[in-house]
Parts: structure tokens; sequence; C-alpha cells
């Protein structure tokens, strides 16, 4: 079982199909799911998004690809070479939890799209996972073509080419496939060979001011909790930029809302880093890659059950303004992939869209659509950016389909 000892440094996605072994395929790569935080907190993520870490190593005097591992000892009993932690963001295949694919793509540096040679390409999320890359714009992306021990040889070929003919024109065209057996760990390998190649650490820039994307929040406290032993809210999410440190003045948007005279409005929280946990320990800072928790001065009532999930963090005064309402330029899809495909109407005035802006996840009505235009009102505001990306869902029958991308104005 490789040990935890270094704050990750990236985040990669897996996507893919229901049960072509996104699950499996991150357990090979990093030994086991990770005890990197406390149990409420792993507990609570993995409901939404698997987090793992892994630490890629290398075997002292042997050439690549064969060099790469994730054990601490080679064959030999020598010691293996770290080269570099990376955090895995384990998206859901179900075709219901897209919002969540969605909102995890907004941390993800790269993806590891997992296909299996079993069935044919594409599958319904197999596309709809692609698609969600391409929107989002992550263009480091590496194909596992995976459950080779369950097909022949001639069945593995043509696996292997309906996989080049799919990404053919996507944004995974010049991604590598590679050959792989999560459950049999054949090629892990040239897998984490293809990875070092094809998803490096983003160059991060440590004088931006910080930005963290919440993912969960919650109450750590046991029922009962007497006030004097009771713990801070604990807000759990990805750095985007700059770093964070303990101590340190936290503000959170869009914050709570408040009732006043009979209308509400919504007001950024502040508090204060009391402690920091990555990569399975109590740190002092914490840098983009991985997940971290941040124990903060708050009312736990206030972090409990995900209630800031989806809020950004940061320096006070530093964060992008809060909108209620908002402009966005439209790009639609020709058409709605994935099951049911069909051409997709133009937006109008009226209905509702769920968006997705950072790890938000917001329904919106149209209060006024244009070609190539549309105006929303949020049920709940996010804060973003202006050039914000936003992934625009509509309902098609029982659930919500990827339609098109937007920017905010
Ligand atoms: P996910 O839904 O994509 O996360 O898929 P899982 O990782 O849960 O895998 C689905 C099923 O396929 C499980 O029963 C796995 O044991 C199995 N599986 C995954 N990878 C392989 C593989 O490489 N070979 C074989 N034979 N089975 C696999
Ligand atoms: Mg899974």
């Amino acid at each position: 079982m490789t040990q935890q000892t270094q704050q990750p440094e990236v985040n990669i996605g897996l996507v893919g199909h229901v049960d072509h072994g996104k699950t499996t395929l991150v357990q090979a790569l990093s030994g086991s799911w990770t005890d990197q935080h406390s149990e409420e907190m792993k507990r609570g993520i993995s409901i939404r998004l698997g987090y793992a870490d892994a630490t890629f190593r290398k075997l002292p005097d042997v050439d690549p690809p064969e060099c790469y591992t994730v054990e601490e000892t080679g064959p030999d009993g020598e010691e293996t070479e770290v080269l570099r932690t990376v955090s895995f963001v384990d998206a859901p295949g179900h075709e219901t939890l897209m919002a969540t694919m969605l909102s995890g793509a907004a941390i993800m540096d790269g993806a590891v799209l997992v296909v299996s040679a079993t069935e044919d390409v594409p599958q319904a999320q197999t596309e709809e996972h692609l698609m969600a890359l391409d929107i989002i714009g992550i263009d480091n992306i590496v194909i596992a073509q995976n459950k080779i021990d369950l097909v022949d040889r001639e069945r593995a070929v043509e696996s292997y080419e309906q996989i080049e003919e799919f990404v053919e024109g996507t944004v995974a065209e010049d991604a590598p496939i590679v050959p792989v057996s999560a459950q049999q760990e054949v090629n892990i390998d040239l897998l984490i060979d293809a990875i070092e190649r094809e998803i490096p650490t983003p160059e991060r820039d440590e004088s931006e001011s910080p930005r963290l994307f919440a993912a969960r929040s919650f109450d750590i406290n046991r029922p009962g909790t007497t006030w004097e032993d009771l713990k801070g809210g604990v807000v759990g999410g990805s750095v985007v930029q700059g770093k964070l440190a303990t101590g340190e003045e936290l503000e959170l948007r869009p914050g709570r809302e408040v009732e006043e005279g009979g209308s509400s409005e919504w007001e950024p929280i502040t508090t204060e880093i009391r402690s920091l946990q990555a990569g399975g320990q109590s740190v002092e800072e914490v840098r983009p890659g991985g997940l971290c928790g941040i124990g903060t001065g708050l009312d736990p009532s206030l972090t409990k059950g995900d209630a800031l999930a989806g809020q950004v963090a940061g320096e006070p005064g530093t964060l992008p303004p809060t909108r209620e309402e908002f402009t966005m330029d439209v790009e639609l899809l020709d058409r709605i992939v994935g099951e049911d495909e069909g051409a997709v109407e133009e937006i109008s005035t009226g209905e509702p869209l769920m968006l997705t802006v950072g790890t938000a996840t917001t329904v919106g009505a149209v209060t006024s659509a244009r070609t190539g235009e549309a105006e929303v009102s949020l049920k709940r505001p996010v804060c973003a950016e202006s050039g914000a990306k936003i992934a625009i869902n509509r309902r098609v029958g029982a659930r919500w389909r990827l339609i098109g991308i937007g920017t905010l104005q």
C-alpha cells in the first residue's frame, strides 16, 4: 500500500460510462482508497465525487515506461523514487449525476477517459463526458481502453479502432489510447507514462490571490456536543489559484441569505482559517491540487449538509461578484448527446435551465432569449467572474441534458 507523504499537485478526472472501470482503475493507480481526510470528510465526499491520491514512482535504473509504478519498493526490494502525487476525481458514471461530473470538471487539470473494450464505442456517457470535457476546455486527456483481459485480440483491435474513430475531430483526437486491465493491473506502467506526458502539473502563480471552489461543507460535531467543545464549520474543496494559509481571513461568496423586512439578500461570509487538512495531514498551507479541508470559525449550522457547496472562497475583497441574474453568450450543441439524441432547439424565454458554474449548480429561469444570448434569473446566486464558462442543461423527459455552453458576459 502506498503511503501518502506529499500534497497532490494536480487533479485528474476519471470519466466514462458506468461500469467501464473508473473506480477499479483509481484503485489500481492509488493502491487503495486513501484515508486522507477525517472520517466525516471522507464519508461525505464519496457521495458526490470520489477522491483518491496516488503517488507515482519510478524504479531506479529502469527505462520508461517499465520504470513507472505506484509501489514503494521494486521487485528486488529496492526503494522507488517519488515523481509526484496526483489526485484522482472519480466522477460518477450514472447519467443523472452529469451535473456532479460537470462541477467536478471545474477543478480538473486533465482527465482519463475510461472506455471498456467489451462494448461498442461510444456508450451514452462516454460520449456525454467527452462532450463535457470539450465544453469545459479540458484537453489534456489520456484514454484507457479497459478490460482487455476480457476480449480476444480481434475484438481488442476492433475496439481500439472504434475509439480512434469516435474521438476524431474532438478534444481527445490526439489523446494516447492505452490498453489496460484495471482489475488485473496490466499496463498500469504504460498508463502512468501516458499521464506523466499528457497531463503535466500546470504552472502555478503563487502570487495570485487565493481562490477555492467549495465542493462540500459540513458540521463535524457529534450530536449533543456541548458548546465549549463545539468545533467550527468545515469547508472542503479545491484551491484553484494562489495558496491558503492558517490564520488568514477567508471570505465566502455568495455567502448566506439574510431576511430583512420581508425581502432577502445574499451577504458574503467572513471567517478565519483555523486549520487546514490536505494530503492526509494537518498542514499550514495549501496550494492547488487535490482536495483540502478548511476548519473555520463559522457556526457549524452554516456549513451543515453541504450548505456552502458551490461557493467560492478567498481573501476578503478579492472575490468575483455575486450574481442573482446574468446574461451569457450561448453556444448550443447541434444535438443532444448520449441516449435518445435529438436536435437541440433554441432556448426560449421562460424556460428553466440548470446551470453549472464552477462547482456551483443552480437552476435559472430564462428572462430573455435571443439567438446566441440568454438572460437568466437564478434561484440561488453564484459567485463568478465575467468570462466564466457555464454548462447549460435543459430538462428533457425525466432528466437534465447538456445542451450547450455559456460564457458569462
Ligand atoms: P465504474 O462504474 O466505471 O466506476 O466501474 P467499476 O470500476 O465499478 O467496475 C465495474 C465492474 O467491472 C466491476 O465489477 C469491476 O470489477 C469490473 N472491472 C473493472 N475493470 C476491469 C478489468 O480491467 N477487467 C475485468 N475483467 N473487470 C473489470
Ligand atoms: Mg465508479
